[in-house]
C-alpha cells in the first residue's frame, strides 16, 4: 500500500559542505519545482538565509521520484542548518524521519558538526547515507574522505555515492539509495492520530500552521484535534504538504509529514514536539517530544520607542512559536524602561533574532550587550542564578562567582599554532591538547571561559589566522573565577544596561577602553558629559564627551533643498536606533561597545 511508497529523510552536514545546494538539485531533478522557478538555495526561504548564505531553519518539502524499479514514490525532504546553533532544528528534524543523507565535502574531509549532526541521526536510529560532494573541486580527495568517515565516524562508506550538487553528479545514485536503503514508514492507519509537532509557524491568514509528522492513524478536514500538552481542541480546517508552496491534500496518514491548520489563534498552546491526537479517540500516550534547550546567551531587547512594547511581547510569542529555543521574560531597565531578558543559544541565534524581529514584525530594538548565566554563591549558603549583569548581588554579599566555560577546539594549520594559543591564552583559555591530524592541520582544544567566546573571540580568532581557523564549542561546566561588575555612568548618573562583568585582571583596562569608545560613539550636544567607569563606589576610570561648537549646527542650514531632504533623513535614520537615557542621546552600537574592548 501507500506507506511503502514514502520515505522520509533528513539532509545533515557541517555548514557549507553542500546540503541546501544538494536539495536544490533534488528539487530539480524530481520536477518538484519547474527552470522559470528555480533559483539557488530554494528552500532557503527567510531573506535572511538568503543574504547570508546559511540555513537557519528547517524546511520541509514534498516530492515524487520516479525510481529505476518503476515505481513511484513519495519523499519528505527535510533540509536542515548546519551551524552549532541551530543543531535544536536539526534534532528535531531528525525525529520526524526514517533516515538521512550525511553530506561530507570531498576537499573538507569531516568537521566538529559532521560528527555532532551524524551522532544525532544516530541517537534517532535513522538510516545514514553518507555523500562524498564536491568532488569537482581540483582540491577534492574522495578516498580519504572515504576513509575518515570510516575511521572517524564508523559508518561502511563503502558505497558512499561520489557526488557533486553543482554539477549534477551522482544524484540519481543518491536518490536510489535512499529508495533502498531508507526504510519505509510504518504506523497504523487505523489506530487514533499520533503526530509530532516539529515546527509551527504563525500566518496571519491561517492562524498557526503545524508541521507535523504523522506516526498513527489520518488526519483531515473537519476532524477534531487536540494538542496533548495544553489539552486545547481544535477543528482542523486543512491538511497538506509542502511543495514547496503550500498544497492542500484531502488527508493525511501515518508515514506521512506535512501541516495541518485549524484557526488556532492560541499562540500559547502550541508547543514544538507537542503531540497532536484526536479529540474524540484519544491516543493513550504522547510521543516522546524533544529535550528542552538551555539558553546560554543573554541580551536585553528593548523597543525604541516604549509605546512598542506590547507589540514587541507579541512579536517574540510568535517568533516563538517558529523557534522554540528562544525564551524571553519581561524585564526593565531604570535606562531603557520596559522590555524583555532573552535568551538565545549562541550568538549567531542572538543576531538571527534581533533581525527577524525587524524585518518580520517591523520593531525599531535596542540589543543591549550579550552575557552569560553567573552561578553566583552567597554568603549566607544560598545560590543566585544572575542573567542580567545590572542584577548581580552587592559584593559584600558575595562567597563566589562561578562562570560557564567551554571545550574549545579550534582546528588550524600548523603555521597558526602560536596565534591561536597566544589568543587562547589572552581570553583566559586554559590549554587541554594539540593533535596534528595530517601534515598540516592541527586541532587545539581548549577551555574557556562562555563569556570570553562571546566577546569577539571568534573575530580575533578569524583575523589572526586569516580566516583559515574552524571554531566549534559546547558547554562544559562552571568554575570559580575572580569576577566582578563594572558600571558605566553617563552625565554622573548610573545606566543600568551598560553594566558588565570582568575579571579582576582586567577590569581597569576593560573601564579603561569602554569609556574611550564611549566617548567615539555617543553624539556631542550642548554641554560636556562625563563618562565614568566605577567598580561600587570606586570611579576606575573617566573622560569627557566635550561640548559642540555653536557654529557646527549652522552647517546644516544648507539652501540645497536636496541636500536638506538628505539631512533630514539622515537625521531621522540615524534617530531611529537611538535612545533618550536622562538627557544624554544613546545610539544602540553603544550598547555593544562593550563587545568591542578587551
Ligand atoms: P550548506 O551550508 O551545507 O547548506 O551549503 P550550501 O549548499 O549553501 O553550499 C555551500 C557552498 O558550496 C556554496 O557556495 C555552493 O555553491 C558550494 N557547493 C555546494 N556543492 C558543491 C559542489 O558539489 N561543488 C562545488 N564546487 N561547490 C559546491
Ligand atoms: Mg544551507
Amino acid at each position: 500500500e501507500r506507506q511503502k511508497h514514502i520515505r522520509n529523510f533528513s539532509i545533515v552536514a557541517h555548514i557549507d559542505h553542500g546540503k541546501s545546494t544538494l536539495a536544490d538539485r533534488i528539487l530539480e531533478l524530481t520536477d518538484t519545482v519547474s527552470k522559470r522557478e528555480m533559483q539557488d538555495q530554494l528552500l532557503d526561504t527567510m531573506d535572511l538565509e538568503r543574504e547570508r548564505g546559511i540555513t537557519i531553519k528547517l524546511n520541509a518539502v514534498a516530492l515524487k521520484y520516479h525510481a529505476e524499479d518503476g515505481e513511484t514514490y513519495i519523499f519528505h525532504l527535510i533540509d536542515t542548518p548546519g551551524h552549532v546553533d541551530f543543531s535544536y532544528e536539526v534534532s528535531r528534524s531528525l525525529a520526524a524521519c526514517e533516515g538521512a543523507i550525511l553530506v561530507v565535502d570531498a576537499a573538507q574531509g569531516v568537521e566538529a558538526q559532521t560528527l555532532a549532526n551524524v551522532y544525532l541521526a544516530i541517537d534517532n536510529d535513522l538510516a545514514i547515507i553518507p555523500v562524498i560532494n564536491k568532488i569537482d573541486l581540483p582540491s577534492a580527495e574522495p578516498e580519504k574522505v572515504r576513509k575518515e568517515i570510516e575511521d572517524e565516524i564508523g559508518l561502511d562508506a563503502s558505497d558512499a555515492v561520489l557526488a557533486s550538487a553543482k554539477t549534477g553528479i551522482g544524484i540519481e545514485e543518491i536518490l536510489e539509495q535512499v529508495v533502498k536503503n531508507v526504510p519505509a514508514p510504518d504506523g497504523d492507519l487505523d489506530k487514533p492520530l499520533k503526530a509530532l509537532i516539529f515546527d509551527s509557524i504563525y500566518d496571519d491568514y491561517r492562524g498557526v500552521v503545524l508541521s507535523v509528522r504523522v506516526f498513527e492513524g489520518t488526519v483531515k478536514p473537519g476532524d477534531r484535534i487536540k494538542l496533548m500538552n495544553g489539552g486545547t481542541e481544535y477543528e482542523v480546517t486543512e491538511v497538506g504538504v509542502n511543495s514547496p508552496k503550500p498544497l492542500a491534500r484531502d488527508i493525511l496518514m501515518a508515514g506521512d509529514v506535512g501541516y495541518i491548520t485549524g484557526s488556532i489563534k492560541d499562540i500559547q498552546d502550541t508547543q514544538v514536539g507537542d503531540t497532536v491526537t484526536s479529540a474524540d479517540n484519544p491516543t493513550a500516550k504522547p510521543l516522546e517530544g524533544y529535550r528542552k534547550m538551555n539558553p546560554m546567551v543573554y541580551s536585553g531587547l528593548y523597543p525604541t520607542d516604549n509605546a512598542k512594547f506590547v507589540d514587541l511581547r507579541e512579536a517574540l510569542e510568535k517568533l516563538q512559536l517558529n523557534d522554540a529555543s528562544l525564551t524571553f521574560e519581561p524585564e526593565s531597565s531604570q535606562a531603557l524602561g520596559f522590555g524583555f531578558r532573552c535568551g538565545f543559544l549562541g550568538l549567531l541565534h542572538m543576531d538571527v533574532v534581533q533581525e527577524r524581529l525587524e524585518r518580520e514584525f517591523n520593531l525599531d530594538l535596542i540589543t543591549t550587550a550579550p552575557s552569560v548565566t553567573y552561578r553566583v554563591d552567597l554568603v549566607d549558603g544560598s545560590e543566585k542564578k544572575v542573567e542580567n549583569p545590572a542584577e548581580m548581588p552587592d559584593a559584600a554579599t558575595i562567597k563566589a562567582i562561578n562562570e560557564p566555560f567551554v571545550k574549545a577546539q579550534i582546528m588550524v594549520p600548523n603555521e597558526y599554532v602560536g596565534a591561536v594559543m597566544e589568543l587562547c591564552q589572552r581570553k583566559r583559555g586554559i590549554f587541554d591538547t594539540m593533535d596534528y591530524l595530517d601534515d598540516i592541520r592541527v586541532n587545539i582544544i581548549y577551555h574557556i571561559p562562555l563569556s570570553e567566546i562571546i566577546f569577539d573571540f571568534f573575530d580575533k580568532l578569524k583575523s589572526n589566522t586569516r580566516g583559515y581557523a574552524s571554531l566549534d564549542y559546547e558547554i562544559e561546566d562552571y568554575r570559580p573565577s575572580n569576577l566582578v561588575k563594572i558600571d558605566i555612568l553617563l552625565n554622573s548618573e548610573k545606566v543600568d544596561v551598560l553594566s558588565f562583568i570582568a575579571h579582576v585582571d582586567f577590569a581597569e583596562q576593560r573601564g579603561r577602553d569602554i569609556t574611550a569608545k564611549l566617548k567615539t560613539i555617543i553624539p556631542r550636544q550642548n554641554f560636556e558629559i562625563p563618562i565614568q567607569a566605577a567598580i561600587g563606589s570606586k570611579i576606575i576610570a573617566r573622560t569627557n564627551i566635550k561640548a559642540y561648537r555653536k557654529d557646527v549646527t549652522s552647517k546644516i542650514h544648507t539652501g540645497d533643498p536636496d541636500r536638506r531632504a538628505k539631512l533630514l533623513d539622515k537625521q531621522k535614520r540615524g534617530k531611529k536606533r537611538m535612545k533618550s537615557v536622562g538627557v544624554v542621546d544613546i545610539p544602540q552600537e553603544a550598547f555593544m561597545a562593550v563587545l568591542q574592548t578587551g
